[in-house]
């Protein structure tokens, strides 16, 4: 990694981007797992866990201060190479209240 040049970097973070936009995407994960779990006769949206992760900030519960979720990855990505210069403002995820997880809609509706 010596011989980089800035703009190289750049690149490795768009190309990183593209890759995690592929592959990040959690619904491929929860779509082979969902024909799996219904054979099993487990909820299909959350497992029998009666949670699901916020897809806004992960379950996290706290989501960046700064606007699409593109761009959070993007810095995500950026703060992953050790560039400094991204402030880390985090405020409460607003989609789950900071809790990081909603009840499934799915088993909620049975009980
Ligand atoms: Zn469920
Ligand atoms: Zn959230």
């Amino acid at each position: 990694m010596e011989n980089l040049t800035s703009s190289e970097i750049a690149g490795f973070g768009v190309g990183a981007l593209l890759l995690s936009a592929t592959i990040a995407a959690p619904r491929v994960d929860a779509f082979i797992s969902a024909s799996q779990r219904s054979s099993l006769g487990m909820c299909k949206r959350c497992g029998d866990l009666r949670m699901i992760a916020c897809s806004e900030c992960k379950g996290v519960g706290s989501v960046r201060k700064s606007g699409p979720f593109s761009f959070r990855l993007l810095e995500d990505i950026i703060e992953s190479l050790g560039d400094g210069s991204t402030p880390k403002e985090l405020i409460p995820c607003m989609r789950c209240r900071s809790k990081g997880r909603f009840p499934c809609s799915s088993c909620t509706k049975l009980t």
